[in-house]
């Protein structure tokens, strides 16, 4: 579609905007809503309607009633894989209008929204399908007078509170596995971007999914999200964002019931660039891409550049030529655009703050840094890069979420192992080489939950997605995240 045929569909959109409580769109029980704002222009969107504590008592108790019934736990596996798998061709026949709704609610270029976010998406409603009757239990090797066998079952209510960067795509993670293992949900989204994961929640019942079993309540995080994450009969909250907010996250569940907790959380990978890469344009394109794509609004965006010293000048030169050309500030709904707004004024302001305390500490601006020009009626910020920088500086430290990267130097392996390690993170890291062991030896090094080796961003459902450190305690995707939505029951038998 043309960027006309995009905006004639986004006049004529229909934006659900109620909580989605128990099968249908309800207003909150006290009748407060808030304003999504369309970050490229920033104008209003939507009138959304905001979740109080009453609201999310209410949705657990949904939850709880959905969950008591045994319907969906208790459905012939695959019954429920049916109905996930039509969720997920649900999804697929929707594509057009859920990007245009992830485009309008936070600024991601649209091809994005329809080539990135969607088809993993759907990816992840499929795999989790896939995997319901592959949850086995085993029988163990006892003696002859007992019989023992540890059978998995879901934990009960799932709280969800997901990010804005891949509204959706967050959610999925979490309600995906969740619901495949047979829990009911409660999900949070972020207030930046609200509308998506409404969509999904009509189209879970559309697709034959029981009443109350995936419930959607819109709010902020200091009432909304907290009340979730307090209630005494979530058994475990699932959670996406900041660091900061993460360790608050366990605060409740201490406070509370003691709560399974699962985070994943900020970082600041590395992409580290040896002397001898293969071929230094296909790196440096990477390099960008690692960092501009969704604006730099990536857990794992490859915000820390460090590049071997002989290769430096060149580097950072092709950096500079190529990625002003492939992200340019533009309209998101132009199919064309591959750079779109950050997702409030407000996120621009605090990314512009840190390009300044960038300079300010004594590291080279070599490219962008600004607002850009002629812009202003979006919270556009141009493509950054840093040079010259030093591991002790806030734009080294700090996760900016933003696009803006900062280049370190080093002269060899063990240096740059050191740098990379040198940060409260651990989500993510590439390492270009043609060397099969120094490759090797920077997997064991590297204390990330994600290397990449000769590629950034690479893989597919099978990988566990996680960090180590302050990065988060879990992994998603994968079979591995499908078991942390499960636990353990041993059943034993005396045969005496
Ligand atoms: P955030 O501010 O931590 O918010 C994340 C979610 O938590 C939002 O739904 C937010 O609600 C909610 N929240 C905020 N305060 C809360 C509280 N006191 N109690 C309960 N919930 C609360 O993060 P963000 O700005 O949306 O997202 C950016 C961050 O997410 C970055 O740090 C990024 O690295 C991280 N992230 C990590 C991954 C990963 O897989 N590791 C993936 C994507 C993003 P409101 O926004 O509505 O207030
Ligand atoms: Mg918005």
């Amino acid at each position: 579609m043309r960027q006309h045929d995009w905006c004639s569909l986004a006049k004529n959109l229909k934006i659900e905007t109620g909580l989605f409580i128990d099968g249908h769109f309800v207003e909150a029980l006290k009748g407060n809503r808030f304003d999504s704002i369309n970050p490229a222009t920033g104008k209003v969107l939507a009138s959304v309607a905001y979740g109080g504590e009453d609201d999310i008592n209410r949705a657990v108790a949904a939850a709880k009633q959905a969950w008591h019934s045994g319907h969906w736990r208790h459905m012939a596996p695959r019954t429920r894989m049916g109905i996930l798998m039509r969720l997920a061709d649900l999804i697929e026949r929707n594509s057009a209008e859920l990007a245009l709704l992830e485009t309008l609610d936070m600024g991601k270029p649209i091809t994005d929204a329809l080539t990135i976010d969607l088809p993993e998406v759907i990816n992840t409603f499929r795999y989790y399908a896939e995997c319901i009757d592959k949850i086995d239990g085993v029988v163990t090797n006892t003696a002859p007078e007992a019989l023992h066998m540890i059978q998995r079952e879901p934990l009960g209510i799932i709280g969800a509170i997901s990010p804005w960067n891949y509204p959706l795509l967050m959610a999925s993670w979490k309600v995906a596995p969740a619901l495949a293992a047979g829990n009911c949900v409660v999900l949070k989204p972020a207030q930046q971007a609200p509308l998506s994961c409404l969509r999904l929640a009509q189209l879970f019942i559309e697709a034959g999914g029981p009443p109350g079993v995936f419930n959607v309540v819109n709010g902020d995080g200091p009432v909304t999200g907290k009340a979730l994450a307090l209630h005494m009969d979530v058994a475990k909250v699932s959670f996406t964002g900041s660091t900061a907010v993460g360790k608050q996250i366990m605060i409740y569940a201490g406070q509370s019931n003691l709560k399974r907790v699962a985070l994943e959380t900020g970082g600041k990978s590395p992409q580290i660039f040896m002397a001898d890469l293969e071929n230094l344009d296909a790196a440096v394109e990477r390099a960008y891409g690692g960092i501009f794509d969704n604006a730099g609004q990536v857990c794992n965006a490859g915000s820390r550049l460090l590049v071997h010293r002989d290769i430096h000048d060149a580097f950072v030169e092709r950096f500079i030529a190529r990625s002003s050309q492939a992200y340019q500030p533009g309209d998101p709904l132009d199919p064309a655009t591959t750079l779109g707004p950050v997702v409030t004024r407000a996120h621009q302001q605090g990314v512009l703050e840190k390009i300044k305390q960038g300079s300010l500490e004594g590291a080279h601006l070599a490219l962008g840094g600004s607002a850009p020009a002629g812009m202003e009626q979006g919270a556009y910020v141009t493509p950054t890069l840093f040079t010259g920088v030093d591991q002790n500086m806030s734009i080294a430290r700090e996760e900016i979420f933003g696009p803006v990267a900062s280049v370190m130097s080093f002269d060899n392996e063990a240096q740059a192992i050191a740098i990379a390690n040198d940060s409260i993170y651990g989500l993510a890291a590439s390492v270009w080489t043609q060397d099969l062991k120094t490759a090797h030896r920077m997997v064991q090094a590297i204390e990330a939950g994600v290397v990449w080796v000769n590629c950034f961003g690479d893989g597919d459902m099978t990988q566990p997605f996680g960090g180590y450190k302050q990065s988060g305690n879990t992994r998603d995707k994968s079979f591995e995240c499908l078991l942390g939505y499960t636990q353990s029951k041993s059943a034993w038998f005396n045969l005496e």
